[in-house]
């Protein structure tokens, strides 16, 4: 996981995407071509901070290296911008979940690699914050 945690690590820092030049589409996961126009052409592009609630399902035994958060909740939501995209959610009760509500990006510890020590950090979602 490290080498391709810290090569992306800007993306799951700061949920960075990418726009397309051509017609303004935004990805997340950035794309090497844009899915919408085909153009080669796009730039780095942060994603909004803040969506709705679409989906949500819970997990009650993780992978391993996960043990610790057991069960969790992930999400999918639609950021403002349209794109949709699928993280863990956090400091919200499973049961007080509502399909539409408005979650908040919080940048979170992912997990701790059980050799090294090495802690992961990144995006979750949780009550939005005013
Ligand atoms: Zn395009």
């Amino acid at each position: 996981m490290s080498v391709p945690y810290w090569r992306a690590r800007d993306r799951y820092y700061r949920i960075l995407g990418n726009k397309c030049d051509k017609c303004a589409q935004e990805f997340f996961p950035p794309v090497a071509i844009c899915r919408k126009c085909h153009s080669l052409n796009l730039s780095d592009c942060e994603m909004p901070k803040t969506g709705t609630l679409l989906s949500y399902t819970l997990q009650r035994e993780s992978v391993q290296g996960f043990e610790d958060q057991e069960p969790m909740v992930f999400g999918l939501l639609k950021l403002e911008n349209g794109v949709r995209i699928v993280a863990q959610i956090v400091d919200i009760p499973y049961d007080s979940l509502k399909l539409g509500m408005k979650l908040g990006a919080v940048f979170r510890r992912i997990r701790v690699d059980g050799e090294s020590g090495q802690i992961f950090y990144g995006y979750k979602f949780g009550p939005k914050r005013e």
